[in-house]
């Protein structure tokens, strides 16, 4: 280990900053950020340091460095363009036995400003001992993704409730396991989701009762359209943390190999030859395994709440009074369309869009047509694959012109996509003989004619197979 890591408190302490362009506004600002009082000396000031100079947030002293400058100082900072001078502050701060950094020159600093996650109270730091600054910024971009942005709440709920739990906890090791289960449990993710007043009623409520915070809960989560890397990052983590999945047949393999290892999985879409386990089963199926203590992640393709039947399963949950949360999900609309490189509006073409199914029942497809055939939308069409003749004969029965463009898109975000377009006239042809796999949408508009020019996403073949 070339350095000591230690988090330096600096509140009302003085900090000197040398130097006034736009690196020095950036040290100051962190230095601000944690309290410090900062004068900056330097002969010229960079905008944004004028501005914290007129709202009073530093002290300014408009002149060239000198050592003597530094003789209150708790921390320095040399952030100029000149050598020498950074030179000069290095050796003056030193002579002194105070903490200097010369940013870009690692050299000359006694200590390394690292690279932060902000959580506060939770701060992560990174660094690579100067060595490679640009892969701690990397190490820290990624520690970002993973930590989620309102986790630093959770630390002030902690610190709120650390004397109570002391008292009702007198070993730490009780105390350990009562805080890992509040901070993976319900209660937690009612923090992390933005609920804390039910979080901190929960809280007192479980410290009153047993201590005993197991309790289930479900997560109603959003997969997306195929393509993992549109998960969000709340996804991901819950997907991580669930002892139990239920899913079904929407949910791409490739996101389905994100779901924690070790959770249960169970299967609630159509096997072969079968039928889908009827919603009310799924319903209950996710109360009496959240009744049991479990945390269940309900995944779904695409958005919950978009043909997702995701409102009648929360609603049975709300019923049963089982904690749940629901984490949006990209809607096939959004990323089958982007990966096809059909904008679904356009100043020129569509100024509104519109989201429907094109489900069969006894052989016909029963829309509002009359909405459907006007001018200047684009259409989305869910569940339309097997409809797709009948929808493109009624809307062209509905008054659309025949040669109005039209496109499916075969497991849109996936290496497996196809894109077939066409026109209302031609489509329902082509797709005959090209023998589509499900899940398909259907797009209809003018923006489709945009493909050809935007098109961008190339699935690689054999990359993926066809299911
Ligand atoms: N809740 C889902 C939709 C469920 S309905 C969502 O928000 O996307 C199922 C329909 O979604 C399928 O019939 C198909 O029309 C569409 N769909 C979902 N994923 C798709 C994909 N990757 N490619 C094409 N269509 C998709």
């Amino acid at each position: 280990m070339e350095t000591f890591p230690i988090f330096m408190k600096i509140r009302d302490c003085p900090c000197v900053v040398v130097g006034g362009g736009d690196v020095a506004s950036r040290k100051v600002s962190l230095l601000l950020k944690a309290g410090g009082d900062v004068t900056v000396i330097a002969p010229m000031l960079y905008a944004s340091l004028v501005e914290l100079l007129k709202a009073g947030n530093i002290k300014y002293l408009n002149t060239v460095f000198e050592p003597s400058q530094l003789d209150e100082a708790c921390v320095v900072i040399a952030a100029t363009d000149d050598e020498d001078v950074n030179r000069q502050v290095s050796e003056a701060a030193r002579a002194r036995n105070i903490p200097v950094n010369v940013v870009d020159a690692p050299e000359l600093c006694t200590f390394i400003v690292p690279s932060i996650v902000d959580r506060s109270p939770i701060l992560v730091a990174v660094s690579s001992g100067g060595a490679a600054p640009v892969l701690a910024r990397m190490l820290r971009a990624r520690i970002e993704t993973m930590i989620p942005s309102s986790y630093g709440r959770l630390a002030a709920l902690a610190a709120d409730f650390r004397d109570q739990v002391k008292r009702r906890f007198s070993n730490s090791q009780q105390r350990r396991i009562f805080w890992e289960d509040v901070f993976q449990g319900p209660i937690g993710e009612q923090v992390l989701s933005g609920r804390e007043p039910a979080a901190r009623l929960a809280l007192q409520q479980v410290l009153k009762d047993s201590g005993d915070a197991h309790h289930g809960e479900v997560y109603l989560v959003g997969g997306g359209p195929g393509d993992p890397d549109l998960l969000t990052f709340r996804a991901l983590r819950l997907m991580q943390q669930a002892d139990v999945c239920v899913y079904d047949k929407l949910v791409s393999k490739e996101v389905m190999e994100l779901v924690r290892r070790d959770a249960d999985l169970i299967y609630v879409g159509k096997a072969r030859d079968q039928h889908t386990l009827p919603q009310e089963k799924i319903n209950d199926l996710l109360v009496r395994l959240a009744q049991e203590g479990k945390r269940v992640l309900r995944l779904k393709g695409g958005d919950p709440f978009i043909f997702g039947r995701g409102g009648e399963e929360i609603e049975t949950l709300m019923e049963h009074g089982v904690p749940f949360q629901v984490v949006p999900g990209i809607t096939a609309a959004n990323g089958v369309s982007s990966y096809a490189g059909i904008p679904l509006t356009h100043r020129d073409y569509a100024q509104s869009c519109l989201f429907t199914t094109g489900h069969l029942k006894d052989g016909s497809v029963d829309l509002d047509w009359p909405a459907l055939v006007r001018s200047g939308q684009t259409v989305v069409i869910y569940m339309g694959l097997i409809g797709l003749p009948e929808i493109c004969r009624q809307l062209v029965a509905h008054g659309a012109p025949a040669d109005r463009p039209i496109a499916i898109v075969q497991q849109g975000t996936t290496q497996r996509q196809r894109v077939i377009a066409g026109t209302l006239a031609t489509l329902a042809e082509k797709v005959q003989v090209a023998a589509l796999k499900a899940p398909c949408l259907i797009i209809v508009g003018e923006v489709v004619s945009l493909r050809e020019k935007l098109a961008w996403f190339e699935p690689s073949p054999g990359a993926g197979s066809a299911e």
